[in-house]
């Protein structure tokens, strides 16, 4: 409760503003307003938005007269003490702003503005009773109009404060906000078969038998109906239709004659599993001593990291922990990197924890991401699977956080900010929360591993398979030795041909990884040597054959193929390099009766789509499975028998100081899936320079040299986890000016921060959706408060552009940890 004094709150607006923004309280608001809470905010001239009220106070800013609270949406908070501590250490330590989190944080759903659309809920009946003369005027002025903006509901009302109205509305399901309905709101009902009552008895069922003798098809659903249903199934239309053959005129026969009843019932969009309880396997000896040393550290740690081999069995050990924490009465995050590549490991621990698992991701639907916001914050959910973003749901008694896959780059952010790791952010959170963090992976991030060596988290290591399967059988294939490779007509070696053959005469499956998708690299003219480029950023389009399309990879700008060069008229364009798709014709037309998918970004878009071709492999329905490094994750299928890694060169020589250490994981990761229960899977690398150091780690899957050789390098070349990183980037239509600006920049920070400071350079590519682009790099010891002084210099910075009238349209935005 506030004290009675207390008349301004300082609020998050849901915008980059650097500062809290300070708001009187009206003295009828008064005894509501606590921190935590939504407020209904008016800023700039006519906008309305919803904020938080983040603190309390009775000073009057000394700058500007505040605005008035217009209303207030909720009753408890929804961000608690715990999520404001969170909030505020990763806008500090990524350099955005507490509006920046707020957006990244709060679903969608829960962010009303003037400019928002509401519309009449799909299922709304019509009914007014429920309804003060308010909410019947919306309801029906929607019937009419079918959409509002919610400043036109403020006009119709003839009132400002709309907002509390327009919450219970939404919670009475008469409106939506349309944003909803945009990312496909579709409430989902079923129809559920009953057998009608009057067939209860024994003696009647005996006689519609009798009866039905002579319709053998009605005969057939009325039997599988009996079957499925005592079972202790609840039997929907679709699933009786599907076990009978779907003959729909004898089962719509049977509903007409009345011995079926249809009832509609609506299904929860949050998808949680039936039933709990498949019950856990015993670990072995060896699973049992890594998780009684995860134990152990954890008295003296809160972080603890498992480094355990591909099919070591971590996934086990996960959900050993998971119960102990839920039987202690705590609720468990389990973080992965990205949800819809791991449908199976979300199956997987439905199938354990059941009900009360929730699976929170951004492609859920704004409605979606509420209902299940609300779940945890009533405690409803124990445990909750998602992608980084779940790391800001309100939890209540937080014990756990698994953050799986440790090392996928997909934990980090990066556009729009907050730029955060969701890895590093959950350590921090874990620390707010008073839970612990297990990390896990089979190819650790340098950066936890060093922190491991370091004594800042556990370690603990599971070096072999689970059941004594063996680690599959890694070979290089010379691709400059390949007859076939040379004459360019292919990019399959002899060798893995040979043994893609031979994989599938056993019936065996094959994965093929190729880093690039698409189907030639570029289009280049045989004639004059020219490129087609991307006409928004310096870079050459990729030729992507079933599209018929020369796209960019950057900003998505696409034009038809082109036969004649553009610039010198000659009909003599040649394709270099080679994508995904390339790849998969090759295997078409080598292995006609091989069924072949592919899987990639361009592959199946949609929220099931990847989905589907990963089970589509995992139930057989296809023999090979060619892909980008999404192939490369966390899969987990039983009849793989040969892996091939194509142009691994590639991998290795990226301009980038994280090359190696994202090949070796790469190329760790893919082989993982080769070879699981009962067989000693293959892995062929094929390569040009077969003489590169991370090759030979990587056939014998040594880890520690690997960190070791990579570790050295960063403490010689000062690069994480060494130091801290912070790249500034900038952009601007014009080249000139956005270098001036770099130039300027990098004499303010040098200034301050010496040869911590980088020249700035001009990245590749150098134009990106329109904009020039000019980078400026920083290097920070890992201990001390500089990165606060980078804050304010970055700061000051800003303000440096934005005097300077050719400068000020400069933009300027900085990313801690960028890699
Ligand atoms: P990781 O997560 O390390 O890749 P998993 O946990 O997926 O490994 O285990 C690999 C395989 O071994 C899975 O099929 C899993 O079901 C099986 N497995 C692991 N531990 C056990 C155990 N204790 N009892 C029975 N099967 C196990
Ligand atoms: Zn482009």
């Amino acid at each position: 409760m506030p004290d009675s004094q207390a008349t301004y709150a300082e609020v998050v607006l849901p915008l980059a503003v650097p500062k809290l923004y300070t708001y009187l309280i009206p003295p009828e608001l008064a005894d509501h307003a606590t921190p935590g809470i939504r407020a209904v905010v008016q800023f700039g001239a006519r906008r309305f938005y919803t904020a938080i009220i983040w603190r309390i106070h009775n000073q009057e800013p000394e700058t500007y007269r505040p605005k008035v609270i217009e209303a207030l949406l909720d009753d408890h908070p929804v961000v608690d003490a715990n999520q404001m501590k969170l909030w505020e250490w990763i806008a500090d330590y990524y350099l955005c702003t507490l509006g920046d989190v707020m957006n990244a944080a709060l679903p969608a759903g829960m962010k009303l503005e003037s400019e928002t659309i509401v519309m009449l809920h799909p299922h709304f009946n019509h009914s007014y009773e429920n309804l003060d003369d308010d909410g019947y005027l919306v309801a029906e002025a929607l019937s009419v109009q079918h959409q509002l903006k919610v400043k036109d509901v403020q006009e119709l009302l003839g009132k400002k404060t709309v907002y509390p109205l327009l919450r219970q509305l939404i919670d009475l399901k008469v409106v939506v906000l349309e944003e909803s309905i945009r990312e496909g709101y579709k409430p989902k009902t079923e129809q559920v078969v009953k057998l009608a009552e009057e067939y209860s008895s024994q003696k009647a069922r005996q006689a519609l038998f009798d009866e039905l003798s002579r319709a053998p098809k009605q005969l057939d659903i009325l039997m599988n109906y009996f079957h499925m249903a005592s079972l202790g199934k609840r039997l929907t239309k679709g699933e009786l239709l599907e076990a009978t053959g779907r003959n729909y005129s004898a089962f719509n026969r049977m509903v007409e004659r009345g011995i079926f009843v249809l009832e509609e019932e609506t299904v929860s969009r949050i998808h949680t599993a039936e039933e709990s309880g498949s019950g856990m396997p015993e670990l072995s000896a060896i699973q049992q001593e890594a998780m009684d040393s995860i134990r152990q550290h954890w008295e003296q740690k809160d972080a603890v990291l498992l480094h355990g081999v591909t099919s070591s069995g971590k996934t086990e050990i996960y959900i050993r922990l998971m119960q102990e924490a839920l039987d202690a009465g705590k609720q468990v995050l389990y973080l992965l990197p990205e949800i819809a590549l791991t449908a199976q490991m979300v199956q997987r621990l439905q199938r354990v924890f059941g009900k009360e698992t929730g699976i929170y991701h951004s492609r859920f639907s704004a409605m979606e991401r509420v209902e299940i916001w609300q779940h945890v914050q009533a405690g409803r959910f124990q445990v909750l699977i998602g992608a980084r973003s779940a790391l800001f749901l309100p939890f209540r008694n937080l014990g756990l956080v698994i953050v799986d896959e440790e090392h996928d780059r997909s934990y980090k952010q990066f556009d729009p900010a907050p730029r955060y790791n969701a890895r590093d952010s959950a350590i921090l959170m874990a620390s707010i929360y008073g839970a612990k963090v297990l990390l896990g992976s089979a190819t650790p991030s340098i950066e936890s591993y060093y922190n491991a060596r370091q004594g800042k988290y556990g370690l603990v290591e599971l070096m072999q398979r689970y059941g004594g399967v063996q680690m599959p059988e890694l070979r290089l294939v010379d691709v400059t030795k390949s007859a076939r490779v040379a004459d360019s007509s292919t990019h399959l070696s002899e060798v893995l041909v040979g043994a893609i053959k031979d994989a599938l005469d056993q019936r065996e499956q094959v994965i093929l990884f190729r880093n690039r998708r698409g189907y030639a690299s570029m289009l280049v003219c045989g004639t004059c040597g020219h490129t087609p480029e991307c006409k928004n950023c310096d870079i050459s389009l990729t030729y992507h054959r079933y599209a018929n399309q020369l796209r960019c990879h950057y900003c998505g700008y696409h034009i038809p193929t082109v036969v004649e060069c553009p610039a010198c008229g000659a009909h003599n364009m040649r394709v270099m390099g080679f994508g995904t798709e390339k790849i998969e014709d090759e295997l078409k037309l080598l292995f006609e009766h091989a069924k072949v998918g592919r899987l990639d970004l361009d592959a199946a878009k949609g929220k099931h789509g990847h989905a589907q071709i990963i089970s589509d492999f995992e139930q057989g329905r296809l023999d090979i499975l060619v892909g980008t490094q999404m192939v490369t994750k966390g899969l987990d299928f039983e009849r793989v028998g040969l892996v091939g890694i194509l142009s691994a060169d590639q991998l290795m020589y990226f301009p980038e100081f994280r090359a190696h250490e994202r090949a070796f994981q790469l190329m760790v990761q893919v082989a993982g899936r080769s070879g699981r229960k009962h067989k000693q899977g293959k892995v062929l690398i094929q390569a040009r320079n077969l003489t590169h150091p991370i090759l030979h780690m990587v056939l014998q899957n040594d880890y520690v040299r690997f960190y070791e050789e990579e570790i050295a390098q960063r403490r010689k070349f000062s690069y994480p986890p060494i130091v801290r990183l912070v790249q500034l980037h900038l952009r601007h239509k014009e080249s000139d000016r956005v270098l001036q600006a770099a130039r300027q920049v990098y004499m303010l920070l040098q200034r301050h921060l010496g040869k911590r400071v980088y020249d700035p350079v001009v990245p590749s590519p150098a134009r990106l959706r329109g904009l020039f682009l000019a980078d400026i790099l920083i290097k920070l010891e890992r201990k001390g408060t500089t990165l606060h002084r980078v804050r304010d210099l970055i700061r000051q910075a800003e303000l440096l552009l934005a005097q300077d009238s050719k400068l000020k349209s400069v933009q300027i935005f900085a990313d801690a940890d960028p890699y």
